[in-house]
């Protein structure tokens, strides 16, 4: 009770410290607008060359992203750039597709098939040493009695739904497997496991806000179906899964794959 307390003054007194600074800045902002012309358009040209290197790097963030996609190369030492850059700029883009009256779920997947690609060239003849399978809890049957979110080998492996073939390409790959019930377990389980690569299935939402959350690890996402409604007995395309596996892990026997361009695979 005492500690609820304590976080409840917190949070508080945060806010209120931000108003005040907010107010003070505002203040000090209108007197200086009010009293000195010069100043204000100072700050416009500031503001205005801000505006300007932020869309030019943007710009080189995502010219980088198209050549790497085009050229299948990886972006090198340019890589955290771009991603980033490709991230910034993700919102604006979901932004206009909110105005232009889109459906944000095809912007989401394309952004999600843009950075898987990018991401698999940039892996292209790494040999993996800790690969992860990181799934959603919805995966699992309804019904199923079986805490597999606690251990994964609680599964029976009665085959009713995708986590018993998850398990299969876990034993395959060598990797290793996560089942997770939202983004505090999964990074969570990333911050024990520490892989060098993730392979996440999800939908688009949290595969999105989880691949930019554990940046700059590398994550290759996988969309899962939700043919009874969103987090009840999903499914994942398996060709998809395995697929991306073999771009994460080289192992005898198991050859990879050979990238497909960007112009085979773009819409
Ligand atoms: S495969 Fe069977 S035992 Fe395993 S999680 Fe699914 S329903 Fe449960």
């Amino acid at each position: 009770m005492m500690e609820n307390r304590v976080k409840k003054r917190l949070f508080l007194g945060l806010a209120l410290g931000a108003l005040l600074v907010t107010a003070v800045f505002i203040s000090v902002f209108w007197y200086l607008t009010k009293t000195n012309a010069a100043f204000l358009n100072r700050l416009l040209v500031i503001a205005g060359w801000a505006a300007v290197v932020l869309g030019v790097c943007s710009l080189a963030g995502i010219a980088l992203m198209v050549i790497s996609l085009f050229y299948s190369r990886s972006l090198g030492v340019f890589r955290n750039f771009a991603f980033r850059m490709l991230d910034m700029v993700y919102p604006l883009a979901l932004g206009l597709a909110k105005t232009l009256r889109l459906d944000r779920d095809l912007v989401r997947r394309s952004y999600v098939e843009v950075h898987n690609q990018a991401t698999k060239f940039c892996l292209a003849g790494r040999r993996l040493k800790r690969p992860m399978i990181l799934a959603p809890h919805c995966l699992q049957w309804s019904d199923c009695p079986y805490k597999i979110t606690i251990d994964i080998n609680n599964c029976r492996r009665c085959g009713r739904c995708p986590v018993d073939r998850l398990i299969s390409l876990r034993d395959r790959f060598g990797a290793k497997l996560a089942i997770v019930t939202g983004g505090t377990l999964a990074r969570e389980e990333i911050e024990n496991y520490r892989p060098d690569a993730v392979l996440a299935i999800a939908c688009e939402r949290d595969l999105i806000s989880g691949i930019q959350d554990v940046k700059p690890l590398s994550v290759i996402g996988v969309l899962n179906d939700r043919p009874n409604g969103p987090c009840h007995n999903t499914q994942v395309d398996f060709n998809e899964v395995e697929w991306a596996l073999r771009q994460l892990v080289v192992k005898p026997g198991i050859s990879p794959v050979v990238p497909v361009s960007f112009s085979e695979s773009a819409d």
